[in-house]
């Protein structure tokens, strides 16, 4: 008997956005492994800040924005942004 597992929340948002997904954990490995430091927001100094990614194909290219200022930058429409 095949009990069919409802998809959680953070399932369903990886199926939708694998590439996010994937330069998240990519980030997330490379800050663990000591490859990328986070760093203060790059427009406050915030240091609490969230890695910002303007190419998901790059998922080493990353930016450090406070919780305020990524949301800032991504209301301001930055087309691929939204990690
Ligand atoms: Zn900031
Ligand atoms: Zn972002």
């Amino acid at each position: 008997m095949a009990e069919k597992k409802k998809p959680t929340r953070q399932q369903a948002w990886r199926k939708r956005h694998p590439k996010r997904y994937l330069a998240h954990l990519t980030v997330q490995n490379a800050m663990r492994l000591g490859v990328i430091k986070r760093q203060p927001c790059e427009v406050c100094g915030n240091p609490k800040t969230d890695a910002h990614h303007d190419d998901y194909d790059r998922p080493y290219d990353v930016r450090f924005l406070c919780r305020r200022h990524h949301k800032q930058h991504h209301s301001k429409g930055a087309k691929n942004g939204a990690g």
